[in-house]
């Protein structure tokens, strides 16, 4: 029988079977890893990718048989622990995916290894932590904490013992809170009437996210006045919690499920209503669009809401398409380097966010399509603070050579990374929907 060296069909993604007793069986996920690793070694398409395969690659090469049988079981930890989970190896370098017969989806084993190790607890407070974004949003906004906080992120003092006790880098830079919260501070218009385009529902919900809602709320309030400008009319989700992802990358399922039963019952009722769901975070509209609907492949609420949602620049390059967006700049932006997502770049939709700033006249946009290295907190922890930065480093070098006057990214904790990164910079870092709203002259 002849393997055949990659597949012509389209890539497929098999639901992730997380139900069944067999997903939670170590000793089966062990001889699975094997299988998977062993297919990578003899590949190796994806060493430059992350620190996973690095760390992959010189456990065998290092290993007495120098091939995957010389690895100790328990090494394989290391491995699993590096995977940020950001889909890029599945998308765009394996040629194993499904259908071809030999199943490579090495992101979901991951996750099911996590999983696993999430089962027998072996997980730190840290890292629980760190993942409840809406726990910790709402402690951290309270006014007067809101103040502690602040300060205490930026004190050296403070940072030390949140290194040496919590494990929290103290040379990351993290991202201040805000009192003002988007949900409570937003006043959507809806009062233009509902022009529905060929490609696009005229009337919008957004799903604010814990990051614009209580870390950056300016993002939710410069995408609503773009909404007010383009005349769409805007409402916001009338009750969210956080739309699951770190608790997925932590191997939380439980979590994920229970945060899925707060919001989808919510999206998928407006989904019906004919909106179109924005949220301004990759992360989470990548959370409904994909990986929601691989863990309840049969639920028809979780499908409604996948095909309602819209990443911002999906949503308006789709309405100018539609002949319904106002092209009306009114502001240069200069020299623009923008970095794309991963988790923009695996919803398979194209770069309509360069595709929209080129548009404004006046600007040249440079465009970084690499890891930036830091994946939601992956990037914060002390033990891997400096793997971060030196994934990020040709990202933050693609992005000053341009000489910027401003850089971006469609995810906000990348842009703040990068321009840690970046060190001394002139350049102002703004999110794309802030630059399209300074365009706009709004
Ligand atoms: S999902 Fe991302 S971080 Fe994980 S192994 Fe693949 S490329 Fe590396
Ligand atoms: S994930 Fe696929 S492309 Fe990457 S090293 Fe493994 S087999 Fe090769």
């Amino acid at each position: 029988m002849t393997v055949r060296e990659g597949s012509l069909e389209a890539p497929t993604r098999h639901p992730l079977d997380w139900k069944s007793a067999d997903f939670y069986d170590e000793a089966k996920l062990e001889k699975e890893l094997e299988r998977v690793f062993d297919i990578c070694h003899g590949c190796r398409r994806c060493v430059n990718l992350c620190t996973t395969f690095p760390t992959l690659f010189d456990l065998i090469d290092e290993s007495k048989t120098m091939e995957v049988d010389g690895v100790a079981k328990q090494d394989y930890w290391k491995v699993v622990d590096q995977c940020y989970l950001c889909d890029m190896c599945y998308m765009t370098k394996c040629p194993y995916v499904p259908p071809h017969e030999w199943n490579v989806d090495f992101p979901h084993l991951m996750l099911r290894a996590k999983a696993v190790k999430f089962k027998k607890g072996e997980v730190s407070f840290r890292d629980k932590l760190l993942s409840s974004t809406d726990t910790l949003g709402k402690l951290a906004t309270i006014p007067v904490v809101v103040q502690m906080v602040n300060a205490a992120n930026k004190s050296g003092f403070a940072r030390g013992l949140m290194d040496n006790m919590l494990g929290v880098h103290r040379e990351r830079v993290l991202p201040e809170y805000d009192s003002a919260r988007f949900r409570a501070t937003a006043r959507p218009d809806t009062s233009f009437p509902v022009k529905d385009g060929k490609n696009t529902p005229g009337k919008v919900a957004i799903f604010s996210t814990c990051y614009v809602n209580y870390n950056e709320p300016g993002i939710g309030h410069d995408l609503l006045k773009i909404l007010a400008h383009n005349e769409v009319p805007a409402a916001l989700v009338e009750k969210e919690a956080c739309c699951g992802m770190p608790k997925l990358e932590l191997g939380d399922l439980e979590a994920v499920e229970r945060n899925k039963e707060i919001n989808i019952p919510v999206l998928a009722k407006l989904a019906r209503q004919g909106y179109a769901i924005l949220a301004a975070v990759p992360s989470c509209t990548l959370m409904f669009k994909q990986e929601l609907p691989l863990m309840f492949p049969a639920d028809a609420d979780v499908r409604a809401v996948a095909e309602a949602m819209f990443d911002p620049f999906e949503y308006l390059i789709l309405r100018n398409k539609d002949g319904l967006l106002k092209t009306d700049f009114k502001q240069p932006l200069g020299k623009v380097s923008y970095h794309v997502p991963c988790h923009l770049r695996v919803q398979n939709m194209g770069q309509k966010t360069r595709e929209l700033l080129e548009m404004i006249p006046g600007t040249r946009v440079t465009t970084i399509e690499r890891c930036s290295g830091h994946d939601g907190t992956w990037g914060v922890k002390s033990e891997y603070f400096e793997q971060s930065m030196k994934i990020g480093r040709p990202v933050f070098r693609q992005m000053a050579e341009a000489a910027p006057d401003y850089i971006s990214s469609d995810c906000a904790i990348a842009g703040r990374h990068i321009k840690q990164g970046m060190g001394e910079t002139t350049a102002q870092k703004q999110h794309p929907v802030t630059l399209i709203r300074i365009a706009y002259g709004l």
